[in-house]
């Protein structure tokens, strides 16, 4: 399998820069999410990658050989799109074998790829169908059949789910996850929807504003976020963010803000060392990290303002001091109602402390 480097890749659009300087490393095998918000550059890096984007600056390798010079067919990758226009007039088996024929294979081969792709991505039964009469999902799997049978080692997608509806979205990101472990080839994967990220990535590189913020498993991007903003970023329900200040007090570090008052934990009170003077922080504190179970926890006072009642879980929106707090909390222990006001037990040593200005995590 090619490896794929990112040096120092930076792209301009006449005198405005919107990519950076990215660096990257992609191992052998892996499955790569680009995920950010819109507009913060991912399809363009997936662009330049693919060859449909000039470099302005750096270089991209495969197998350590630059291949900024390199036409698209020139380079080991096939890219599946957002919008997967496919040939209306063709049946599947003609769509999916279109770049075989184009290079002119061997019959026996293009007929043996096709079958080989449409048995892993379920399409045998529909080989002779016409996109017009397959299904949005179906559809979408050819568009992925379509790359798979070129014979490259990197493939490329942006954003292919984004064209269909939730249940079929969450439908096919469970399929790609299955269809991966089948298939042996470097995925770099666009999109927005940290969900998909997570539940596809080995490797996710969180992308805002032409910069990589992050990259690392879900689990570290979870459990070890570098800013507020990849904090912020992962995570269903989003963190909460709570003005702040830290201070210390009886050899402790706490953070304090309006309506609360909690412990750091010993790690992250070593980390930060002594605290001679207030200093302006940001709490972060994940909707899962708070119990009705008051004993549990470091306790906080919580107002609910919404129950909002999602089968086993429900999600309270509650007020804090003038702050917005959500907290997860299972619907079996009894409904809660606006306006009342419970004590809740924080696990401390989930919380997190950014500072204010720079958004860095302390
Ligand atoms: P994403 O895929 O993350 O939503 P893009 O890579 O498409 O973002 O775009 C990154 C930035 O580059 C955006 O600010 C966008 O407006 C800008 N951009 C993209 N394509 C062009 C173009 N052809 N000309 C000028 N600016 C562009
Ligand atoms: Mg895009």
């Amino acid at each position: 399998m090619p490896t794929i480097r990112l040096d120092r890749l930076v792209k301009r659009y006449g005198s405005v820069e919107v990519l950076h300087g990215i660096n990257l490393e992609m191992a052998d095998n892996e499955f790569t999410v680009f995920v950010g918000p819109s507009g913060c550059g991912k399809s363009t890096t997936l662009r330049m990658i693919a060859g449909l984007e000039d470099v302005s600056d750096g270089e991209i390798y495969v197998d350590e050989k630059p291949v900024s010079h390199l036409e698209p067919k020139d380079r080991d990758l096939a890219m599946v799109f957002q919008d997967y226009a496919l040939y209306p007039h063709m049946n599947v088996a003609r769509n999916m074998s279109f770049a075989l024929r184009l290079a002119k294979r061997p019959a026996a081969e293009i007929d043996r790829k096709v079958r080989e792709v449409a048995d892993i991505l379920g399409l045998t039964d529909y080989l002779r169908r016409k996109p017009g009469e397959l299904s949005g999902g179906q559809r979408q799997r050819v568009a992925m059949g379509r790359a798979l049978v070129r014979d490259t080692g990197i493939f490329l997608l942006d954003e292919p789910l984004s064209n269909l509806d939730a249940k079929l979205r969450a439908r096919m990101r469970t399929e790609l996850a299955e269809m991966r472990a089948r298939i042996n080839k470097n995925f770099i994967y666009v999109t927005h929807d940290q969900v998909e990220a997570m539940t596809l990535g080995d490797r996710i590189v969180v992308m805002s504003e032409g910069h990589i913020q992050q990259q690392g498993s879900p689990e570290e991007l979870f459990t070890n976020p570098v800013n507020q903003f990849v904090a912020g970023f992962i995570g269903s329900p989003a963190m909460n963010f709570l003005d702040g200040e830290l201070a210390e007090e009886a050899g402790a570090i706490w953070v304090k803000g309006d309506g609360y008052q909690l412990p750091l934990p010993a790690d992250q009170s070593a980390r930060i060392g002594h605290v001679a003077t207030a200093r302006s922080v940001r709490l972060g504190m994940r909707p899962s990290s708070a119990s009705i179970d008051a004993a549990s926890g470091a306790p906080i006072d919580l107002t609910v303002v919404v129950a909002e009642y999602l089968g086993a879980q429900s999600v309270l929106v509650t007020r804090c001091g003038g702050a917005e707090v959500l907290v997860e909390v299972p619907s079996a222990a009894g409904r809660m109602h606006a306006g009342e006001t419970h004590r809740f037990g924080v696990r401390t040593e989930e919380i997190m402390v950014f500072d204010r200005a720079s958004g860095l995590r302390l």
